[in-house]
């Protein structure tokens, strides 16, 4: 099992990253000094995978557990579902001193999350990330968060686990859409932090989409602990966390005009990637040949470089809502290398609109 450490104080904690970790969680559990009253929150499609090998490991270390399980997508990450959870921990009798252990994608990590933030003002949580976009990005940095009807996580809180543990065996049933979800992410790392990562990333394309656990680990590993040296920098996003949102102004404008259906979110922020890069392009902070190379990789992994079914007028006016964009202004994160990005908000329209009109087909 490999060990990276997220230093955040006194809120610091470890992702451990291996094969069949299941047992590691349990052992973790009972060697801790939590009371022993776990809550386990999971998803149906997980459940039915991952239910009974959870259900025989869990017996022979905590016999007070309880599994609950949410159906499976983002719109179960509700109030609705919060308030499920809770009405469990409660009538489970779960203490301040108690866990919640989220096994799942973003959607189960979010909400248990949430949950554990604000049960008894907060709980132990453990994270048990399943699929490659939650290993990656949502499981390190403490965003927890339910969605309004109004709008995407509205409502959260910055809540850090006491541990993550990332099995590299889950990907094994996870659908190709869903890898190649977390490709986009990963794909980011290279670009805001690491040329080497990036190299890799081009010469492993086969061992990374033929599911090679090596090379998967490899790759988790260091898009971990790029984020983590992030977030340990700027918990609270003031200041370099924004590096993380390189493709992502774009990217929530897409999910927005296409009302979350056609692309999941890290395909919006492969788009959104070769939008920021090619704007970065016009305005002379990269060479052509660098967008190509991004574009070509994020090709190869079988991802869409374009965006269907949008207009540019109504791609525009979706910048200037994300959440992101604060007193009308829109913090553009722009690459001059594999490894180097640089924000700044000074970006003409035309530019902007001229790279929009490159990104969407038929635009
Ligand atoms: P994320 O926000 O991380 O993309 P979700 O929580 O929405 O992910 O999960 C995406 C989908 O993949 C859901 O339908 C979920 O049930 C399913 N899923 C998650 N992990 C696995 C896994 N290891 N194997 C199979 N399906 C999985
Ligand atoms: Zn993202």
């Amino acid at each position: 099992m490999e060990k990276i450490k997220v230093e955040l104080g006194e809120n610091s904690y470890d992702i451990f990253i291996g094969e069949n970790l299941f047992e590691e969680v349990a052992k973790f559990i009972d060697t801790s000094n939590f009371s022993k009253k776990v809550l386990i929150v999971t998803d149906e499609h997980i459940f039915n995978i991952y239910g009974e090998t959870l259900r025989k490991i869990f017996c022979r270390y905590e016999s007070n557990f309880e599994i609950e399980i949410i159906p499976p997508g983002e719109t179960s990450k509700n109030l609705e579902n919060a308030e499920k959870l809770y009405t469990c921990a409660i009538e489970s009798q779960l203490d301040r001193k108690s866990v919640i252990v989220a096994i799942g994608g973003g959607v189960v990590g979010d909400l248990a999350g949430f949950v554990a933030a604000t049960y008894l003002r907060g709980v132990n949580f453990i994270q048990v990330p399943t699929t490659l976009l939650a290993q990656v990005d949502s499981s390190v940095g403490g965003k927890t968060a339910v969605n309004h009807k109004l709008g995407k996580n509205l409502i959260g809180a910055f809540y850090q686990p006491k541990a993550v543990f990332i099995d590299v065996t889950t990907l094994k049933s996870l659908p190709a859409r869903e890898v190649k979800a977390g490709l986009g992410e990963i794909v980011k790392y290279g670009v805001i932090s690491d040329a080497d990562f990036f190299c890799y990333l081009e010469k492993n394309i086969e061992g990374i989409l033929g599911g090679n656990v090596e090379v998967l680990k490899r790759i988790i590993k260091r898009s971990c602990e790029i984020k983590a040296e992030v977030v340990s920098h700027d918990e609270k996003e003031s200041g370099l966390r924004r590096i993380l949102n390189f493709g992502h102004t774009i990217a929530h404008a897409v999910e927005e005009e296409t009302a979350y259906q056609k692309y999941c979110h890290g395909e919006a922020v492969a788009i959104g990637m070769i939008g920021a890069a090619l704007i970065s392009q016009k305005l002379g902070y990269v060479e052509a040949a660098k967008v190509t190379r991004l574009k070509n990789l994020i090709e190869s992994f079988g991802m869409y470089t374009h965006c269907e079914n949008c207009g540019v007028e109504g791609i525009y006016k979706a910048l200037f809502r994300d959440k992101k964009t604060i007193g009308g202004k829109i913090n553009w994160v722009l690459m001059k290398d594999f490894g180097d990005v640089e924000i700044t908000d000074k970006v003409p329209e035309k530019i902007v609109k001229e790279t929009l009109k490159e990104i969407i087909k038929g635009g």
